[in-house]
């Protein structure tokens, strides 16, 4: 067993390089970068939108836990709750701006990321502000509510020259990445079946999560986008078509375009098929590879803490994984700063955003049509 968990853990490095996402062309902050292209200060951080995200995971991360980035600037609709926030974290009130003002960040040279935490529906205008005003932008899943908005996105970080990362998180957590290690390394035999569910029960019906023009969606577009996710990941290939079908058993929580639970098939160019899951209903929270000589599968598989793996070969001895936790939101961020640092494109970049938008995007309409439909 130890020999196992000092082999898995040797190889994390490997894991992380060979879940890189498609190459995007680097675009670093030349002012952020030393002479020889080395960290050398953390980049200031502003976080717009201070939901529940922002105050419970991502703001106490940058507080005390990332070394390449810090928490300088705040967007916030209510001054009060912003006031209160720079005197916790120590902002300068000059780095206070709310909605209307945002756009005077770019005269900030305090502010070299802008961290968008808003409403899915929100996500396309405040990244194309913040590439206008010169910032490099981390946006948060799911990246946009259509295509459309995912191509203006990216076009207008490349024409600011700045780099564009959507916030998945999962990239940066070890026991995902020894999902995909174990996928592309084939060490139970080359994988055939994926079965991937992520899900939780929705409170508040008056929630922007159930408003179809905030959130793009219901489930699928806040939590299921993890199992599609995961699927993508563990297989490594795009799919080349999907079937799904929706149900509503709350038709006052769920109204029409929200969906309260999906079932979404995944077929990949090599074979592989991938079952998944995503509900507003039930928890669900679990991602499982079948191998031809073995399973493997984490569960939980997307908590904030105290995500679990295992393995099993064919007579079905289960091994756990042993890796230590880590914040997965102070993790992607000093990734994304160390990017920028050093002028290397993000594993996450807004085209990885756009998949899962146009795939997601497919979902709704097989579910909507009855019909399978080619990617
Ligand atoms: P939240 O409702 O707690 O916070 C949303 C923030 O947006 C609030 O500060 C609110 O005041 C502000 N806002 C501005 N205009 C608004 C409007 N018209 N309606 C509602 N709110 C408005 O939400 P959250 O849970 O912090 O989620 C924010 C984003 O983060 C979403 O895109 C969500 O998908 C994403 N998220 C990601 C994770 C993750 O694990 N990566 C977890 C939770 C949420």
């Amino acid at each position: 067993m130890h020999e196992r968990r000092g082999f898995l853990r040797s190889l994390m490095g490997l894991s992380a390089a060979a879940w890189a996402a498609p190459v995007v062309g680097a675009s670093a902050t030349a002012a952020a970068q030393g002479s020889t292209g080395a960290p050398n200060r953390k980049l200031g951080v502003a976080l717009v939108g201070l939901g529940s995200l922002s105050e419970h995971q991502i703001a106490p991360a940058l507080a005390s836990k990332t070394q390449h980035c810090k928490l300088t600037g705040l967007v916030s609709g209510h001054p009060d709750k912003a006031k209160a926030w720079a005197k916790q974290y120590g902002v300068p009130e000059a780095n206070v701006y709310d909605y209307q003002s945002f756009d005077r960040i770019k005269d900030n040279p305090d502010i070299d990321i802008v961290y968008v935490v808003l409403p899915n529906g929100m996500h396309a205008e405040y990244t194309i502000r913040a590439a206008q005003a010169g910032k490099h932008v981390l946006c948060e899943k799911p990246m946009a509510v259509s295509v459309r908005e995912c191509d203006q996105m990216i076009a207008a970080c490349k024409a600011a020259g700045r780099q564009l990362a959507i916030a998945y998180r999962l990239h940066f957590e070890p026991n995902n990445l020894e999902l995909v290690r174990l996928a592309r390394e084939k060490v139970f035999g080359a994988v055939k079946v994926i079965e991937a569910a992520a899900g939780f029960r929705i409170g508040d019906p008056n929630q922007w999560r159930l408003d179809k023009k905030l959130a793009g969606g219901g489930s699928l577009m806040d939590i299921g986008i993890y199992a599609l996710q995961a699927a993508r990941y563990i297989a490594g290939e795009e799919p080349v078509s999907v079937s799904a079908q929706t149900t509503t058993t709350d038709p006052v929580k769920f109204k029409p375009g929200v969906d309260e639970s999906v079932l979404f098939s995944l077929k990949f160019p090599g074979g592989i098929i991938a079952n998944c899951a995503s509900s507003y209903a039930t928890g669900l929270n679990r991602f499982r590879a079948g191998a031809e000589r073995g399973w493997f599968e984490v569960s939980p598989a997307l908590n904030y803490v105290g995500i679990k793996g295992r393995a099993a070969d064919q007579s079905n001895a289960i091994k756990d994984f042993d890796f230590a936790p880590v914040d997965h939101f102070a993790a992607e961020m000093d990734d994304f700063a160390s990017c920028i640092l050093s002028g290397k494109p993000t594993r996450v970049p807004g085209e990885e955003g756009r998949r899962d938008v146009r795939i997601m995007t497919a979902i709704y309409q097989s579910a909507a049509t009855n019909k399978t439909i080619t990617l």
